[in-house]
């Protein structure tokens, strides 16, 4: 995962790739190792930083989706029970099996979910994480003893994946990249090239570090960028209408002191009929999420102050100690890609479901949208196939099923702060075994060393200090203001390894306070 090598190859290869994704989300991360483990030639191109969009800012959950059980939507639900399962097969050092419990209020609730998540459990067959059952309230308050007792007469426990997102993505970029993929951040797409029939052929690419622009050939164009897919649909014609409809989703980030233990929440019932769910990890407790329509699509929506309230009036009704907004570490906000798709009569509008689609344009543009990071994996196999039909390729079976992701590890120690690198986490130790100072703590808070600073520099395209803070470690998300207050330091290490001035330094700090003031509630 070198830059300046991908960019160079991409620059003097002259070659018309098999396959050019824009976008380097879940969606556009997904299809990109489908399609290289499958041996095409790939480019994928993404304007900003790998999942600095939706794809860093979820619920962190590999999951079959229990609310879209309690909506009848039973092939998507087995669909994603199947890809988690594969998940945690494929990737056990970032995907992890997490309990959670239900707060019932009443023998109809206690029924009513112990058959739904039974269900949940037989969806998901031989793949199935564990066997969902009733627990006491006894039981339930000694699992987790911040429970308001007042809220809950049993719980129901059941299990789902958990995951670390951007670590998946940069994970399954290495991996695609070991199949000869060119993974590229901060490289936009500006424009589309068409041929003289009018058939798309290529992208005009704008290496946003040095602002220079250059052509990409290719023989199928993808459109995965999410919340941003109409920007694409509009280069492609600029009379293509409308369909994307962003909704926010917002998190608050708690010290681990709410949900001690192991387990996780989920409330099935809430003020505006979602779930909200608290989560474990990284040592804190995610608490979301929030569902709020926004008019434009941006890479840094700002949470708004009721989706907060929300979040906290809702979490502080179930726990003993309601969190107030002193205590929360860290905010933040993503767009869902609803699609309000006009239908063919033109009067009726409806929500593209959650699951994904593709579809293409007269020019030959395909864009796949909706569906979620757990299934990222069967979308990349569903586009790859459709591609392979429509060039009238011969097939060729997925390859990704069971693929083992970069640093890929049988035995995991969760408890270890490192986990997360799986295999790779060796190397960075050797990293301080040949030069101590590699071993000095960035913040001792959030355990973190100088080493991995440079090893997110040298193998995980980390270009700036966000990129490290916010995506190849979570320090943003987990504690801003402690990400602040490092940021200098990691500037530092960054400088000397890319070879920046002490200016570099200021500014980066200083554009990451501007972006990071959002994350924090005052
Ligand atoms: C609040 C919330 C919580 C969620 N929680 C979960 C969960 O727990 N589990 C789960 O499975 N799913 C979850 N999801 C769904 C999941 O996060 C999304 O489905 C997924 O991240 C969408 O990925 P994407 O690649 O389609 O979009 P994005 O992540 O938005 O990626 C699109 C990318 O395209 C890039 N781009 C745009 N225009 C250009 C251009 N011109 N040139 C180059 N690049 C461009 C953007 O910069 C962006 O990085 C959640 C979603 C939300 C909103």
């Amino acid at each position: 995962m070198k830059r300046e090598e991908m960019i160079q190859r991409l620059q003097q290869d002259h070659k018309t790739y098999d396959f050019i994704v824009i976008g380097g989300g879940a969606t556009g991360i997904g299809i990109a190792l489908e399609a290289s483990a499958r041996g095409y030639s790939v480019v994928m191109l993404e304007q900003s930083d790998f999942t600095k969009s939706t794809s860093s800012k979820s619920t962190k959950l590999v999951h079959g989706g229990v609310r879209y059980l309690a909506q009848g939507n039973v092939a998507l639900v087995r669909e994603a029970c199947v890809e988690r399962g594969l998940l945690t097969e494929n990737a056990p050092h970032l995907v992890k099996n997490q309990s959670f419990i239900i707060p019932a209020d009443g023998l109809w609730d206690e029924i009513q979910y112990t058959i739904g998540l039974t269900l949940y459990d037989v969806m998901a067959g031989s793949l199935s994480l564990g066997r969902s059952k009733r627990i006491s309230k006894a039981k339930a308050l000694k699992r987790i003893s911040t429970f308001n007792p007042d809220k809950l007469t049993a719980g129901v426990l059941y299990y789902d994946g958990q995951f670390d997102d951007s670590r998946l993505a940069i994970n399954s970029l290495q991996t695609a990249v070991e199949h000869g993929a060119i993974v590229l951040n901060y490289t936009r797409v500006t424009g589309l090239m068409k041929d003289k029939r009018g058939k798309i052929n290529g992208v005009e690419v704008t290496d946003e570090e040095l602002n220079k622009s250059f052509p990409v050939s290719g023989k199928n164009v993808i459109n995965a960028t999410g919340v941003f897919a109409d920007d694409v649909l509009l280069m492609d014609n600029p009379k293509n209408r409308k369909t994307i409809a962003p909704s926010q989703g917002v998190h608050v980030m708690l010290d681990k002191s709410f949900l001690p233990g192991n387990d996780g929440i989920m409330i099935p019932k809430t003020d505006d009929g979602r779930v909200l769910f608290a989560v474990p990890w990284h040592g804190k407790v995610v608490v979301g999420t929030t569902d709020t329509p926004v008019k434009e699509a941006s890479l840094e929506p700002v949470a708004l102050d009721e989706e907060i309230d929300f979040i906290l009036d809702t979490a502080g009704r179930y726990l003993a100690r309601a969190p107030l907004r002193s205590d929360v570490l860290s905010v933040f906000a993503g767009l869902r890609p609803l699609a309000a798709l006009k239908e063919n009569n033109g009067k009726k509008t409806k929500e593209i479901s959650r699951s994904h689609k593709i579809f293409v344009t007269a020019s030959g543009l395909l864009t796949l949208i909706g569906g979620k990071w757990t299934t990222y994996r069967k979308m990349g196999e569903d586009l790859v196939n459709r591609v392979e039909k429509t060039n009238k390729w011969k097939h060729i079976e997925t390859k990704t099923k069971h693929l083992k992701i970069h640093g890929f590890q049988a035995k995991v120690d969760l408890n270890d702060p490192m986990y997360f690198y799986g295999s790779d986490k060796d190397a960075i130790l050797q990293m301080v075994a040949e030069n101590p100072s590699m071993g000095e703590p960035v913040s001792e808070k959030l355990n973190i060393i100088a080493a991995q600073v440079v090893w997110s520099v040298k193998n995980e395209m980390a270009r700036n200090i966000e990129d490290f803070l916010a995506r190849r470690v979570r320090c943003q998300l987990l504690d801003a203001r402690e990400s602040m207050r490092i940021a200098p330091k990691v500037a530092a290490i960054m400088a000397g390894e890319l070879g920046k001035t002490l200016k570099w330094q200021q500014d980066q700090v200083e554009q990451y306070e501007e972006v990071t003031q959002n994350y924090i509630l005052h």
